[in-house]
C-alpha cells in the first residue's frame, strides 16, 4: 500500500503537461493515506515512547555508543538522503505543492547540510571544569534528557524534521515524532533511511498521526521528558499546557509571525521589491517567518507599490513539477487553510484596504491562491494583525524610524524581521531595536545550519539551529568531587 502511493510521484511527474487535470490524482493518492494512517493514536504513540525509552535505557546500544559514532551515523543519514535527492523532492513535492525546483534546490540540500552540521557537533559538545572554592573538582556532563516528542508542521516538512533529528541524536538522546498529517510521505522515507543507515532500534520512531490525538497524547505523555514543537501558536498553548499538567516535561516552541519588512527610502528599491516579494510569497506564503508586514518609507512608497504588483502579477503559477513555477498550490483545503486565506482577502477588502492584484482562487480545480497584494494597509487592519499563512501581501507607509520601530514591534509575535537601507547606522539603530528573534538586513530568508532561529514573545521560546540548538537537547549534570590534600 505504501509503494502505491510512493508511486505517484514519477507518475505525477510523467503527466504533468496538463498540470491542472492532475490535481484529482493528487488527492486520489491523499485518500488512500488517509486509509493507511488511521489514527490509533495514544496506544501507537504508547507504543513509541516505550520503545524511545528502551532504547535510551543504560547500558543500550546507543547509551553505550561513542559520540563520535553517533556523528557517522548522522553522516551516513545525510549521504542516505543526499543519494535519494530526486526521489525524496518529488515525494515532497506531491504530498505538499512546493515547486519541484524548490524542494531539490533549496529543501533537500538544506536538509543534509543540517545533518552534517550537527554530526560534527556529536563528539565536540563538551562541558566544563569549574574553579569552585575549597578542595574540589568540579566540572559538568552535557547528557541528553531522554525521550523527546517532536511534533512538526507540513510547511517544510523534510526541513523541519532534520532540524529535529540533527540536534536530538548529535547529543544523544531518542526521538518519537509526530509528523504533520497533511504531509507524511518524506518523513515516512526518512524513517527507513534511518534504519537502513544503522541507527539502533527504538532510537528514532516517526508516527503519522493527527494532531489532537497522536500530537497531543505525546505532549501530555508521562514518560516524554521533552518535547519540541513547530507550529501554530494555537497550537503551542495547548502544548506548553500539556506539559504543565502532566511530567512538567521541557518545552521548546517555534510558533507563529507576523513579521515586519522595513524599506527605508535610500534601499536599492529593485533589490528590496524582490527580496519583498521573496520575503512573503516564498512557499505559497506558508512560512511562520514571512514578511507578511512590508513597512515602506512614505517618499518612495507609490514606486515601491506600484513595482511590487507589477512584481506579483508576473509570479509564475502552476504545475509545481514545471520547473519554470514560482508558485503552487496550498497545502490543504481539509484544515480550512484554502478557505482561510480567501477569507481573510475578504476581511482585507472589507475593512478598506486596496486590493491591487489577485484575490480569488486562480483555478476551480486545486488549492491555488492567486499570489495578491494589498496596498493602503492599516495596522489596526485584521490583515496587518493575524498571521494569514497565505500569499497575501500588506504594504503599509510609514515616515520615521522611530514610528515605524513602534509599530514594527506593536504585535504579539517576535519571529523575525528585516531592514533595507544603505545606511549602516540606521541599519543598526532599528535591528538592536526590533523585538524579533532574527533580523535580516538587505536580505530575507537567509538560513544556516550554524545561526540560531527561534522566536522573541508568542513566537516561542528556545532556539533551534547552531550550537544554541544543542541546549534544547541537553542536562547539565555537575559534578564535584573532593580532591585529598594529602597522600593518606
Ligand atoms: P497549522 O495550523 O499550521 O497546521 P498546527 O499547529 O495546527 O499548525 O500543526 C502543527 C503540528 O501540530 C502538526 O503536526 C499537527 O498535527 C500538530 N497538532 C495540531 N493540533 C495539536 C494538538 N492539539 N496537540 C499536539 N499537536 C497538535
Amino acid at each position: 500500500c505504501v509503494l502505491q502511493v510512493l508511486w505517484w510521484g514519477p507518475r505525477l511527474a510523467a503527466s504533468s503537461t496538463d498540470f491542472f487535470s492532475a490535481i484529482p490524482q493528487m488527492s486520489c493518492a491523499r485518500k488512500i493515506l488517509n486509509v493507511i494512517f488511521p489514527t490509533k493514536s495514544p496506544t501507537d504513540v504508547d507504543r513509541a515512547v516505550k520503545a524511545a525509552r528502551a532504547a535510551f535505557r543504560l547500558g543500550s546500544p546507543w547509551r553505550r555508543m561513542d559520540a563520535s559514532d553517533r556523528g557517522l551515523l548522522l553522516t551516513r543519514l545525510a549521504d542516505a538522503i543526499e543519494r535519494d535527492a530526486g526521489y525524496l523532492a518529488e515525494l515532497e513535492t506531491l504530498d505538499n505543492g512546493k515547486p519541484y525546483a524548490i524542494s531539490y534546490c533549496v529543501d533537500i540540500p538544506n536538509v543534509v547540510k543540517c545533518l552534517r552540521y550537527y554530526a560534527g557537533w556529536a563528539d565536540k559538545w563538551e562541558g566544563k571544569t569549574i574553579p569552585i572554592d575549597g578542595d574540589y573538582f568540579c566540572y559538568t556532563r552535557h547528557e541528553p534528557i531522554g525521550v523527546c516528542g517532536q511534533i512538526i508542521p507540513w510547511n517544510f516538512p523534510l526541513l523541519m524534521q532534520a532540524w529535529k533529528l540533527g540536534p536530538a541524536l548529535a547529543t544523544g538522546n531518542t526521538i518519537v515524532m509526530k509528523v504533520a498529517e497533511q504531509t507524511p510521505l518524506t518523513a515516512l522515507y526518512v524513517a527507513n533511511l534511518i534504519k537502513e543507515v544503522g541507527f539502533p532500534e527504538g532510537v528514532v520512531n516517526i508516527l503519522p498521526g493527527m494532531g489532537p490525538s497522536a500530537g497531543a497524547a505525546i505532549a501530555a505523555h508521562m514518560d516524554v521528558d521533552k518535547l519540541a514543537f513547530t507550529g501554530s501558536t494555537e497550537v503551542g498553548h495547548l502544548i506548553q499546557q500539556a506539559s504543565g499538567s502532566s511530567n512538567l516535561k521541557k518545552v521548546t516552541l517555534e510558533l507563529g509571525g507576523k513579521s515586519p519588512n522595513i524599506i527605508l527610502s535610500d534601499a536599492n528599491m529593485e533589490e528590496a521589491v524582490e527580496q519583498a516579494h521573496f520575503a512573503l510569497f516564498f512557499n505559497q506564503g506558508q512560512c511562520c517567518c514571512a514578511g507578511s508586514r512590508t513597512y515602506v518609507q512614505a517618499d518612495i512608497y507609490d514606486e515601491f507599490v506600484e513595482r511590487s504588483v507589477e512584481r506579483t502579477k508576473n509570479r509564475v503559477t502552476g504545475d509545481p513539477f514545471d520547473l519554470k513555477t514560482e508558485h503552487g498550490p496550498q497545502v490543504t483545503w481539509e484544515t480550512q487553510l484554502f478557505k482561510k486565506i480567501l477569507n481573510y482577502i475578504d476581511i482585507g477588502k472589507k475593512e478598506g484596504a486596496k486590493m491591487l492584484c489577485g484575490g480569488k482562487a486562480a483555478s476551480d480545480k486545486g488549492y491555488f491562491i492567486q499570489p495578491t497584494v494589498f496596498g493602503d494597509v492599516h495596522d489596526q487592519m485584521t490583515i496587518a494583525r493575524e498571521e494569514i499563512f497565505g500569499p497575501v501581501m500588506q504594504i503599509m507607509k510609514f515616515k520615521t524610524l522611530e514610528e515605524v520601530l513602534e509599530r514594527a514591534n506593536d504585535t504579539k509575535y517576535g519571529l523575525a524581521a528585516a531592514v533595507f537601507t544603505k545606511d549602516i547606522d540606521k541599519a543598526h539603530y532599528l535591528s538592536s531595536g526590533l523585538r524579533a528573534g532574527t533580523v535580516w538586513i538587505n536580505c530575507y530568508d537567509v538560513f544556516g545550519a550554524q545561526a540560531p532561529f527561534g522566536g522573541f514573545k508568542a513566537s516561542g521560546n528556545g532556539r533551534e539551529l547552531g550550537e544554541y540548538g544543542l541546549d534544547n537537547y541537553t542536562e547539565v549534570k555537575t559534578v564535584t568531587i573532593k580532591v585529598p590534600q594529602k597522600n593518606s
